[in-house]
């Protein structure tokens, strides 16, 4: 094999495993500034990686749907468990429709890596720059040079820079002439104002909502963190929120209205964790008291709580966000193959481009089903 690769795979994630695992042509190099290959993949779903959803379609993404929808239609979660099952790796149902590996998340790393020879693979080779000179992809890195004939961006965006996360993907599309969506981190925590600091005091307490936010419901567990607020139905809030207010059914569909007349107290009747149930009557001025004992505006003041409106501060930022929304304009990217429309041989697949599913699998989905269409166009030509 020469010096020049034919393609030249930039991150060794989801999507860039995947599209190096299906690809005919052996000449190719896999890049990764961390030490292992898939070490995103390593930590997600609690370790077990929630690798794809029973119901993936475009609308559970933030993007553009018409670029999406065929992308997924082409290789969705059936084709993906059918592809890793072929493999070996049957992933079991644990959640809802959400799929993960049986035993731990090193399952489909490994699976993913099994074909890869260290003759394909640059570990601990961080990418500076890209550059093109003679029709070739000149890869500026801190070990060297690599150049290839066909490049496949797939470095991710900027969450969780401890394990590699380094916003070189947008670079390297602006560097093209690419557009990049203004980026900012989701499927993340929020951070609160003044008037929620009482719930810093409520940590490690988590009760199931439904949290209304652009017109989206989104049911799940919230959780009381140190910092704010997190858990399932605040991550997927976090994906649409942009500012302002969202709306929280601190009841989760319980109608207080129809207990009116209960001999209950406050505290015994509400389906709350009782911490939540006091904090909040502190805040409300309230004694804890039979529900028929209550005034008119007193049941109203309570009733709040079934559209508790909320205005984050902030979130908790790239460090802790599962995903960065935005990213490579999808504008520019031909969805049958994954190709620029601007470049000739430059691919753009996964997390980099401008396309963020909600939680339940559906990142993993993306990575998988963009990999598919990329590795499809490569093997052809
Ligand atoms: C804690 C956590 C849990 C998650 N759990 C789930 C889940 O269960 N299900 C789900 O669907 N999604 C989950 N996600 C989201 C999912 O991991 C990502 O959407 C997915 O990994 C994106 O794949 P990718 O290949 O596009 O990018 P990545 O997996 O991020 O891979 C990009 C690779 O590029 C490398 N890279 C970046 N910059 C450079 C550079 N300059 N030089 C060399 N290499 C570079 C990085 O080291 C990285 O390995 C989770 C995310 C996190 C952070």
């Amino acid at each position: 094999m020469s010096n020049i690769k034919e393609i030249a795979i930039i991150g060794a994630g989801a999507s860039g495993l995947f599209v190096a695992a299906s690809l005919r042509n052996n000449d190719f190099i896999l890049i990764d500034s961390n030490p292992k290959i898939g070490a995103k993949i390593a930590i997600s779903g609690g370790g077990k990686c929630n690798i794809t959803n029973g119901f993936v379609d475009a609308s559970h993404y933030v993007g553009d749907s018409d670029f999406i929808a065929p992308i997924l239609d082409g290789f969705g979660s059936k084709a993906l468990l059918k592809w890793l099952q072929e493999r070996g790796l049957h992933p079991v149902v644990k959640k809802e429709h959400q799929y993960f590996c049986p035993n731990s998340a090193k399952e489909i790393v490994e699976l993913l890596g099994a074909s890869l020879s260290p003759q394909n693979l640059r570990l601990n080779t961080l990418v500076g720059q890209v550059s093109v000179e003679k029709g070739l992809f000149v890869i500026a890195t801190n070990r060297g040079v690599i150049k290839a004939k066909k490049l496949v961006v797939a470095c991710g965006g900027l969450s969780y820079a401890t394990i590699g996360a380094s916003g070189i993907g947008y670079a390297i599309a602006q560097d093209f002439g690419h557009s990049v969506a203004k980026t900012s981190p989701a499927l993340v925590g929020f951070t609160l104002q003044k008037e929620q600091f009482f719930f810093k005091e409520l940590s490690g307490v988590s009760t199931p909502v439904v949290i209304t936010v652009e017109g989206r419901a989104f049911g799940g567990s919230l959780l009381f963190a140190h910092k704010g607020i997190s858990g399932p139905a605040v991550l997927n809030a976090s994906l649409y929120w942009q500012k302002g207010t969202m709306s929280i059914d601190f009841l989760n569909g319980f109608k207080l209205s129809q207990h009116r007349n209960a001999n209950k107290l406050i505290s015994t009747l509400l389906p709350l964790p009782k911490r939540l149930t006091k904090a909040f009557l502190v805040q409300f001025d309230l004694i804890d008291k039979p529900i028929k004992e209550l005034k008119r505006n007193e049941l109203e003041v309570l009733e709040q709580l079934s559209a508790y409106t909320f205005a984050p501060a902030g979130n908790f930022g790239y460090s802790k966000a599962e995903v960065t929304r935005g990213g490579v304009s999808t504008h520019e990217i031909d969805n049958k193959s994954m190709r620029s429309l601007l470049v000739d041989n430059l691919y753009f697949v996964g997390e980099v481009l401008d396309v963020t599913g909600q939680l339940g699998g559906y990142n993993f989905q993306w990575a998988f089903s963009s990999a598919y269409q990329c590795a499809k166009d490569l093997n052809a030509n």
